[in-house]
């Protein structure tokens, strides 16, 4: 089985590090279903188009406080064992984002994308599991071909910096999504962490016509309110938050209030569900774990429709809790979770990394989901707005 650089002699030619097991890392726990479930959700994933909007497939070292080391050296290892075992079809990959600290100790640097994005696409040059995605019709050639199609996206425009062109230049890099403004704001407008909002700039609304233009989809997860609805308004076609949760459900920035989820969902738009550790925690489920996250799923739902709710879980391979000590302060881990107090965890119960993906699946099929509104949610949604966005 190809492993990340194996082209190269580990230890010779770059650095080596001991990453966790791909599978089965912490005791998580799987959905308790019947046989007759357990089959249901095999056909559904085997049947329909499993897409996750929001992911990081890559490992982190054993020791995490060796992460900022293996940054440094600019290269990101794919965990390809654990992304068969998700059962995915489609994962957007968000590369290093924030955490893209390869010659600078703040991140966003336009030549640290470059080398994250041209470093990743050299490895995946090597084997033929994942499979880089274009444009719509690579989805469909990727899943008859029993591939992943690997959508690159970049969480935070920062990097193109007042350059218009250069958002040319990462679509020719093959990137698909990009988040119009990471926490912190930037040229094209306000991010969550900044206490007022100015809403999307001048060049952020170049930016949008550019990206409607090249068909780049658009994320506003991190933006502020007013720039997440402005950029909704201002983009011809519907865009995506594609890692957040509701407001309503639990009080910090990094959650979304009705008003956005509702704009988004008007104009089209869908709405991803986070499941990093200590972002969609509930009243209820204040101790973050699966159940936390479906409330998020259930509240966004019933709040505009299950044709506009998704999965973006924002998982890795490793450990993503402590990776959020080790980058609290590139990641604004601390304004992002302003709000109520809640029990750390270790890890989130049920949806720990990528693989766990089936277990979303499994908790719809025991909570009398349809299939109709299963395949919606896991797949169909995020395609109707990408055949609207995207080249096909
Ligand atoms: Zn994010």
């Amino acid at each position: 089985m190809y492993r990340s650089y194996s082209y190269l002699e580990e230890g010779r030619d770059f650095q080596a590090f001991k990453f966790p097991p791909e599978v089965g890392r912490v005791p998580s726990t799987v959905v308790s279903t019947t046989p007759n479930q357990e089959e249901r959700v095999a056909r559904l994933m085997r049947e329909h188009l499993m897409i996750s909007l929001h992911d990081h497939p890559t490992l982190v070292p054993e020791n995490i406080f060796e992460l900022p080391e293996l940054i440094r050296q600019g290269r990101d290892f794919t965990a390809y064992d654990g992304l068969r075992a998700s059962r995915l079809h489609v994962v957007f990959d968000n590369m290093l984002d924030g955490t893209s600290m390869i010659t600078s100790k703040s991140g966003w640097k336009w030549d640290d994308v470059l080398y994250d994005l041209g470093m990743r696409l050299s490895d995946f040059a090597h084997q033929e599991y994942v499979r880089v995605v274009h444009r719509v019709s690579d989805i469909e050639a990727a899943r008859s071909h029993g591939q992943i199609g690997f959508v690159m996206s970049v969480e935070g425009a920062m990097p193109i910096e007042n350059e218009l062109d250069r958002v040319d230049i990462l679509y020719g890099f093959g990137v698909r999504l990009m988040g119009l403004v990471y926490s912190e704001g930037n040229a094209l407008g306000g991010g969550l962490k900044e206490s007022r909002d100015g809403g999307l700039t001048k060049f952020g609304r170049q930016v949008v016509r550019r990206m409607n233009q090249l068909g780049m989809a658009i994320d506003v997860s991190h933006t502020g309110g007013r720039t997440a609805l402005d950029a909704i308004e201002c983009s011809e076609t519907p865009i995506f938050v594609t890692h957040a949760g509701a407001r309503a459900l639990w009080d910090t920035p990094r959650m979304k209030p009705d008003c956005v989820i509702k704009a988004l969902a008007e104009k089209g738009g869908v709405f991803g569900i986070e499941a990093a550790p200590h972002t969609t925690l509930t009243a209820n489920h204040p101790r973050h774990l699966l159940e936390s996250y479906m409330e998020h799923f259930e509240y966004v739902a019933n709040l505009v429709g299950i044709d506009h709710v998704a999965f973006g879980p924002d998982t890795l391979y490793g450990d993503h809790a402590g990776l959020h000590q080790v980058f609290a302060k590139a990641m604004s881990i601390d304004s992002a979770q302003t709000g109520p107090s809640f029990p750390e965890v270790p890890y989130v119960d049920g949806l720990e990394n990528p693989s766990e993906f089936p277990n979303i699946i499994r908790w719809l099929v025991v909570h009398g989901y349809s299939d109709a509104d299963i395949a919606k949610a896991a797949g169909e949604n995020i395609m109707r707005v990408l055949q609207k966005v995207w080249v096909p």
